[in-house]
């Protein structure tokens, strides 16, 4: 027999068994046999990036349902890539060509620039491939994508001129969130909050012909310069005599008019709100619905624009230092409040975000004659989707029904340039520069850059070959997305509004969340903080297989999970654990071979007829919360059935009954069920047991054999171990050795060899004997009679018994007396009141189970 090594050597065997997984050809879907289909085109990760536990966790999910469908005989199409990842990528690289070459992107220019970070994520996106390998996911490397190769790249930019086209896209002055230092328009979802101790200013707006003033409050008071109005709301009593007046905006001198709209918060500040149009989302709202001017007064760089008169030029913090001085002198600051308000910043940089008014592109998701995001809406409403967790659905629909315009341009250089050209009022739309006419003039292409996630948003069909690809057509719509949630809006959403519109199908039948990974204390992880994990560490030191669980087991869509490496350890100890049954498995027999049928003649006793109903039933439920995508449910059916029945009460039995025949049936059975959750151990396994000669991951999922499962079996199975739990119950109460054989008398019909090896006694059935000195024990089905007189010493016992009894009625009488004691009752907390209620209950069962001792002592 070959020997069999104490553990599994994870650090030797996992790359060697996912070479075999490879050079298998079935990673590859054309190398499978089968009218089903199972396709999840993966998350793209950054092509220069690390893998972090984020990445594993997400690859782990993917790779258990495409394993599990895989088994299910489908054609698996697990289709990896890498992004581009516009603003990110370039920051990394700017900061590269700096320190190793001592340029800025500007010296190299445009066209250099792009090719070099071209070369650069090329070079990188090898590193993070071999990297995602490490945990295991059974995708087709064969047909890995890029965002920007060019077959991908083309069908997305087709889709810009179909948007353009269909009047879906368009130019637009509109107010977008500016990141000064990153010189870019930035989404919403790239702006993040911050709370910053800051002031309130109180400025007083002198009303024409008057000596009067309208005071209205504001944090930003550079931004004064570009008011064009100002607004209450019209509910608003003390106002109301205001509306239609004219105010003298103070330091620009000119005239502008008190409006009323719904929108103005009475609350806020004094009641009454400057409207600044260019530098305010909301006010450029206002403005718009009144018709008023929009004046810029900051620029890109954040500083005064001309519009601001003297303050030209000056930063927006020093312009706002000069323009308070300005108004103290004038008399017009009437007070300032310290505030604690909340800022936005650059995700990326860090850097005060600046609204601005720009000339930008943007996706018209809400056309009269096409809306995108109503067609979308409709989609998930008629249930086109299934969404995991389910109430994520009401999150995307509520989002969008509020979408607005999609701003797709960024001023950055890394990413695809807008495919538009002009010349002079002309405008040239096309995947093609337009030819040149040299008498008309010289085209020149639109500077700005696709968002990243307009790319990216488009992954699941251009990934495919959209429209004529033979991917396409038999994989489009895909079955399965799965993304983290902190990029639903992000990701999620465009993939639903760009595939809708350019294929007309949702792009996935079911989208799946999984939730954030949390350290050890709750707390989120970050390089600051250095309490990350590195996966690829934890795969060294523990296996894939163990990270694998600890990234999915017990954790529920959707829902935040902490992750440490004492968890991974555990799950390493987890996999120990089936190494080790298949290691007796492997040593009960000579001849001991994985089993796949079994007939009812082979079930010769009731351990191996209740082992085989309850594997079947794990099969069943098994099965049914995968299909139900509810993996960690799935585990535990498994991980219960493989510990608790399995291995500590078959595996015990089957040492005296040795029907290595059973035996063979579950570990083949449990191998393979186990498969997409831990797969190189069970791998390692199949392959030890097949001497190489067959692959887990192609083998088939096992169907349950209803036939096998027996309620009346589990009855019986359950009386024998409520039997030899009851004896082995005894044995700790009356302190015997369990080295002590111990005498048991039954007139019914029992499991003698088992009963007598797993409770350690000795059964006798022939002679008569005294019940009455005996302590008894009674199942659903029988009474045993246990002779414990010779074992123990009855004397010592029944004092142990009689002084613990009095310790109790001591304890009792006290706890009891304080509750009747009302000074007590009226002045301890409710807490400690009830503490003292449930100690006397505690008291009290410890008590009756000790007179029940000392009455089963008084009779022996
Ligand atoms: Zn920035």
């Amino acid at each position: 027999m070959k020997e069999i090594s104490k553990q599994f050597d994870f650090k030797k065997r996992e790359s060697e068994i996912y070479d075999l997984w490879e050079k298998s050809g079935f990673f590859n879907p054309d190398n499978i046999k089968s009218s089903k289909k199972y396709c999840n085109v993966l998350p793209p990760p950054n092509a220069n990036g690390e893998l972090h536990l984020g990445h594993a966790c997400g690859y782990t999910v993917m790779d258990i349902f495409g394993r599990f469908e895989r088994m299910n005989g489908k054609k698996v199409l697990l289709l990896p890539g890498k992004d581009h990842a516009g603003i990110q990528t370039q920051v990394v690289f700017e900061r590269k060509i700096k320190e190793e070459r001592g340029v800025s992107r500007h010296e190299l220019g445009r066209e250099k620039f792009y090719e070099d970070c071209y070369d650069f994520c090329q070079s990188r996106s090898g590193y993070m491939r071999s990297q995602e390998k490490r945990i295991g996911i059974s995708a087709d490397w064969s047909r890995e994508k890029f965002t920007l190769d060019p077959d991908v790249l083309k069908i997305a930019l087709e889709t810009f001129v179909k948007l353009y086209k269909d009047g879906l896209v368009y130019k637009g002055k509109r107010i977008i969130n500016w990141c000064p230092r990153c010189a870019t328009a930035l989404s919403d979802v790239e702006v993040i909050h911050k709370e910053r101790q800051g002031k309130l200013y109180y400025i007083k707006y002198p009303i024409k012909d008057s000596k009067e003033f309208l005071t209205v409050a504001t944090t930003r008071p550079e931004t004064m310069l570009g008011d064009t109005a100002v607004a209450v709301n019209p509910k608003d009593k003390r106002f109301l005599s205001f509306i239609g007046q004219k105010l003298i905006l103070p330091l620009q001198e000119k005239e502008i008019s008190v409006i009323a709209d719904r929108r103005i918060d009475m609350e806020f500040g004094t009641g009454a709100v400057k409207i600044t149009p260019a530098h305010d989302p909301l006010d450029a709202k206002i403005g718009k619905d009144h018709k008023l001017e929009e004046i810029q007064v900051i620029n890109e760089k954040a500083q005064i624009t001309e519009e601001g008169g003297k303050y030209a030029g000056l930063d927006v913090l020093v312009a706002r230092e000069q323009i308070v001085k300005d108004l103290k002198e004038l008399d017009l600051i009437e007070k300032e409040e310290d505030l604690v308000n909340n800022i936005s910043i650059c995700e990326r940089c860090k850097t005060p975000i600046e609204p601005l008014i720009s000339d930008q592109w943007f996706v018209k998701v809400d056309d009269e004659k096409r809306s995108l995001k109503k067609e979308v809406l409709a989609s998930i409403k008629a249930g086109k989707i299934d969404i995991y967790p389910e109430n994520f659905k009401k999150i995307l629909i509520n989002w969008f029904a509020n979408l607005e315009d999609w701003c797709i341009s960024r001023q950055i250089w890394w990413g695809p340039q807008f495919p538009v050209w002009y010349r002079g009022e002309e405008i040239y739309v096309g995947l093609e520069a337009p030819k040149e006419n040299k008498s008309k003039g010289a085209w020149i292409r639109d500077e700005n850059t696709l968002d990243t996630w307009f790319t990216s948003g488009q992954w699941p069909y251009t990934t495919l070959g959209y429209a004529k690809g033979k991917d396409y057509k038999n994989f489009y719509p895909t079955d399965m997305m799965i993304m983290g949630r902190d990029i639903l809006f992000f990701w999620a959403t465009k993939m639903l509004l760009l595939g809708t519109y350019r294929t007309g199908k949702v792009p996935f039948k079911n989208l799946y969340f999984t939730g954030l990974l949390l350290d050890k204390d709750g707390q989120k992880f970050s390089k600051s903080k250095g309490n990350g994990i590195d996966p690829l560490e934890a795969i060294d030191e523990f296996g894939a297989d163990a990270l694998r669980l600890s990234l999915v087991m017990d954790i529920a869509p959707g829902q935040d999970a902490r992750i440490y490496e004492e968890k991974i350890e555990s799950f390493r100890n987890f996999v120990t654990k089936l190494w080790n049954i298949f290691r007796y498995c492997h040593q009960s027999s000579e001849d001991f071979r994985l089993v796949e049928k079994i007939s009812k003649k082979d079930l010769k006793t009731l351990a191996d007829k209740w082992i085989v109903s309850e594997l079947e039933e794990t099969a069943l439920k098994t099965t049914q919360l995968m299909k139900e995508k509810n993996i960690s449910l799935a585990q535990d059916v498994l991980r219960k059935f493989t510990w608790d029945s399995f291995a500590a009460w078959y595996v015990e039995i089957n040492k005296l009954e040795k029907n290595t025949k059973v035996l063979g049936y579950v570990l083949d059975r449990i191998l393979k069920m186990w498969h997409p959750f831990t797969p190189y151990v069970t791998e390692e396994i199949f392959s030890i047991l097949n001497s190489g000669e067959k692959i887990l991951m192609v083998s088939v999922w096992p169907k349950s054999e209803k036939r096998f499962i027996s309620s009346d079996t589990k009855k019986n199975f359950a009386d024998l171990v409520d039997l030899i739990t009851s004896i082995r119950n005894i044995r700790s109460i009356y302190r015997i050795d369990p080295a002590q054989p111990l005498e048991v008398y039954c007139d019914k019909k029992i499991e003698k060899e088992i009963v007598e090896k797993l409770a350690r006694v000795q059964i006798e059935k022939s002679r008569k004997f005294e019940k009455k000195k005996m302590i008894k024990i009674s199942t659903s089905k029988r009474s045993v009679y246990l002779d414990i007189a010779k074992s123990i010493d009855i004397e010592k016992e029944l004092e142990n018994a009689r002084k613990e009894i009095g310790e109790l009625e001591t304890l009792i009488a006290k706890n009891e007396g304080m509750l009747k004691n009302k000074n007590f009752v009226a002045g301890a907390p409710k807490e400690i009141v009830e503490a003292t209620k449930s100690r006397i209950g505690e008291y009290q069962s410890k008590l009756k189970a000790k007179r029940d001792l000392e009455k089963d002592l008084e009779k022996l």
